[in-house]
Order: C-alpha cells, then structure tokens, then sequence
C-alpha cells in the first residue's frame, strides 16, 4: 500500500524543537515504509507568512536530512480550489455568513446554556447567532469576502455511518494517541461533534478559506495515507473527517505524536526562538544533537 507523509508548516517563524520532531517523525516514517514524504507550505495566512521564514525552515529540514520533491505545493497558489468548494458547499446550503466579532460571540457564549462546554477545537463553540432563518441561501448569491460558517448540524444530519440507536457516528484510525490516549479505531457520534465543535468557520473574511479546509483539500489532493502531526490537533481532525465526508475526499490514517515543551512544561509555540533550530546550528550543534534533543 501507498505510504505518503506531508510536514506542513505555516512559515510564521523559525522551525523550532517541536516542528522538527514532527517532521522527522513524518519523515521517518516514510522512509520505514517506503514510501514519499512530501511539504507543503501554509501560507494562507499571508499577514503573518514571511517568504525569509520559509526560506529558513527549508534550509533547517535539509539540514536536519529530511528531501521532498520540488517544488513544494504553497497554499497560497491553491486559492481559487478553496473558493470553488466554497462555491459548490454554498450551493448545498452548507454555509452562512457571519458577521459576530469576537467579542459578539464570547457575549453570546456567555450567556448559560446548561452541558454545553464552552470550547471546542476551533475556538469558542459558536452560538448560532447568524444562523438564518429557512429556508435559506442557496438561491442568494455566494457572499464575497465575508466570514462563512460550516452548519455542522447539516451536516452530521446527513453523514457518517447510523449505528445502534440510530446515532450518526463517524470514525478514523489512530496510530499515535491523543492527549488522553486515544488510539486505534476512533469513533464520535454526530450529537458530540455538534455539541463539543459546533458551526466552525470554513473562510475567514480577507482570507477566503480556513485552516481547516485547505489542510482536508491539500491532503487529498497530494494524496496523503498519513498525516503526522502533533496531539493538539488531535480533536481538530474530527472537523477533517466530517469535512473528507462532505467532500468525498478519502480519510488518511492519523498519527499524533506527543508534544515538545520547555522547562516549564509548556508547548513550544513559533516566538520560541531559544529553541529555534538555526539557533542551535549557529551554536554548533549537530543533526544528529538535535534528534537526541528531541529523544529520537
Ligand atoms: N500548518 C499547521 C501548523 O503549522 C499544520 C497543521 C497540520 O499538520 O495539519 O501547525
């Protein structure tokens, strides 16, 4: 069987510690099974995206001996494949636009809504405020740069698998774990993905997509088995396979590796530049120190 990895970075700052066990993870991986390792750039977010980051964090994975084929696949050329699935989910009535600021939605999540956590995966489970009446939308004319929300309830509605009870439930394998050590075959029932995600955005106004649907686009498109990534997007990957299922796009095999933090026991984030790995090289470390650094 096909074995394809991805690293999949957003050139936002230095490739620190934690990228690195993540894409040497990946990579090895790959090379166990013989199979391809790929990388793709996501730039989406091109307030924050700097082409001197990119630049650098392909000079560090080379560096570290990890190869992809060339040229790498960039987010930011694959925009008008994210507007024309928007297009095609606006025509389905699975989007509505939104105009709540944060603020809207923190005040409207506070109000008490007795069981319902507060967060989800993609932030404060939105409280429906620009749900519109039906029936709605789909004879409107797709709205251009505006904030458009996923109707997950639509969505779990109609797919996944009916099981005892006849409650939805969608599944994906896991060869990591998640952060309470989730692992093998996950399965979650349509009624917590509405409860715990919720109407997650799909395109961020002045973006016109999202995380979200350019990860579930891209790793279809370039044919990924196996996604390797680290355990805080463990509950996100829920949100990818009702995506996959929406789209008719296969579900690879997922893999979430445990995190790398500092001394205090906190995640590593992108502003981390002690552990930047081209601080490290400047210092005179090896590849071979940085992957004991990291215990591989
Ligand atoms: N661009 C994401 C990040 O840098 C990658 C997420 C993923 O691997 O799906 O965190």
């Amino acid at each position: 069987m096909a074995h394809v990895e991805r690293f999949a970075p957003s050139p936002t700052g230095p490739l620190h510690l934690g990228h690195a066990f993540s894409a040497l993870t990946a990579w090895d991986k790959a090379v166990k099974n013989g199979g391809e390792f790929l990388l793709r750039i996501e730039d989406i977010d091109q307030s924050r995206c700097r082409p001197e980051w990119e630049a650098q964090i392909c000079e560090d994975l080379e560096w570290l001996g990890i190869w992809w084929p060339k040229p790498v696949l960039r987010q930011s050329d694959r925009l008008e494949t994210y507007q024309k699935t928007l297009r095609d989910l606006w025509a389905l009535n699975r989007l509505y636009p939104c105009t709540c600021t944060r603020r809207d939605i923190k005040d409207a999540a506070q109000a008490p809504q007795e069981g319902m956590p507060n967060f989800g995966p993609d932030g404060i489970i939105y409280p429906r405020t620009c749900f519109p009446p039906s029936p709605y939308m789909s004879s409107e004319p797709f709205p251009e740069n505006q904030t458009l929300r996923l109707d997950m309830g639509a969505c779990t509605r109609t797919l996944g698998a009916p099981k005892i009870d006849s409650e939805r439930y969608f599944s994906f394998v896991e060869t990591g774990a998640g952060p309470n050590g989730e692992t093998g075959l996950i399965e979650f029932t349509a009624n917590e993905v509405d409860k715990t995600i919720g109407d997650i955005v799909l395109a961020r106004r002045d973006m016109g997509t999202s995380y979200h649907l350019s990860v579930v686009l891209d790793d279809a498109f370039q044919g990924i088995t196996h996604v390797t990534r680290g355990q805080d997007l463990f509950e996100a990957t829920k949100i990818h396979v009702i995506l996959q299922k929406l789209l008719g796009l296969p579900t690879p095999v997922y893999h979430h590796h445990t995190l790398i933090r500092d001394d205090t026991g906190k995640r590593l984030a992108k502003r981390d530049d002690a552990r930047a790995i081209s601080k490290y090289r400047a210092e005179g470390a090896t590849p071979e120190d940085i992957q004991h650094m990291i215990g591989l």
